[in-house]
């Protein structure tokens, strides 16, 4: 989709590819057991199916982390750990992988300047989209231009942890605080992120809300343990 002047996001889903169960079937996930061919085959596929070039994607290894990086190229062997990248190269997509955590994209059009973070749990605990908002405000971003997505995530009626933990999370942000369905302690990982971009100056904010544990045709970790990821792309047009 069109995020904003010569911005394009996407978000991907489990049709469509070519990996076995429990992976089936685009999963694009590389370290969670999946055939290394089957799971090449399904980034260049999307890659094709977006109209970007197979060879000038980023992915990150995602550590749950904060840290972020300028990308100027894709990794190849041994990438560092990191959760989340910017750009300014048109036609280089940044890619996050997820299966319950939230991949947030991020755009300032004017600058021209592009961001992906990968937001679960202990990367929003950590400020994973913050630091991402501030490295590319460092480039030359503007928080009030940017534009973000919030992609779909474990929702805040399912997010079941122990009380403890919801405490702990909430301690940092309390917008997260939820329940289940049943009325156990839960925890509300999108709102968390849209109030840290709120705090970070970020005002459109947009949303695919699905929940990832409620959507069959997305990958979900909390509903299938053993599972394969999909993606959050976002680029600048060339
Ligand atoms: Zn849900």
């Amino acid at each position: 989709m069109l995020l904003a002047d010569r911005v394009q996001a996407a978000i991907t889903d489990r049709v469509g590819g070519v990996s076995m169960a429990p992976y089936d079937s685009r999963n694009l996930g590389g370290t969670v057991g999946d055939a290394v061919a089957a799971v090449r085959q399904n980034r260049e596929k999307t890659a094709v199916d977006l109209g970007i070039d197979p060879n000038r994607v980023v992915f990150m290894r995602q550590v749950h982390g904060a840290e972020v990086a300028y990308v100027t190229e894709p990794y190849r062997d041994d990438p560092p750990g990191l959760d989340a990248v910017f750009t300014d190269r048109p036609g280089l997509a940044l890619g996050v992988l997820v299966a319950d955590c939230a991949p947030v994209l991020v755009a300032d059009p004017v600058a021209g300047i592009v961001g992906a973070a990968h937001s679960g749990r202990a990367g929003t605990a950590a400020g994973v989209v913050p630091a991402l908002v501030t490295a590319m405000a460092s480039w030359g971003a503007d928080p009030g231009r940017m534009t973000a997505v919030v992609g779909p995530t474990a929702c805040g009626r399912c997010y079941e942890v122990p009380a403890e933990l919801r405490a702990e999370f909430t301690a940092v942000l309390p917008e997260a605080w939820s329940t289940t369905r049943q009325g156990t302690p839960a925890i509300d990982v999108r709102s968390g992120i849209v109030a840290q971009l709120t705090a970070a100056g970020v005002t459109d904010v947009r949303h695919d809300d699905r929940c990832t544990i409620e959507t069959p045709e997305l990958y979900s970790y909390r509903r299938e343990k053993r599972t394969g990821r999909f993606g959050g792309y976002i680029w600048l047009d060339t």
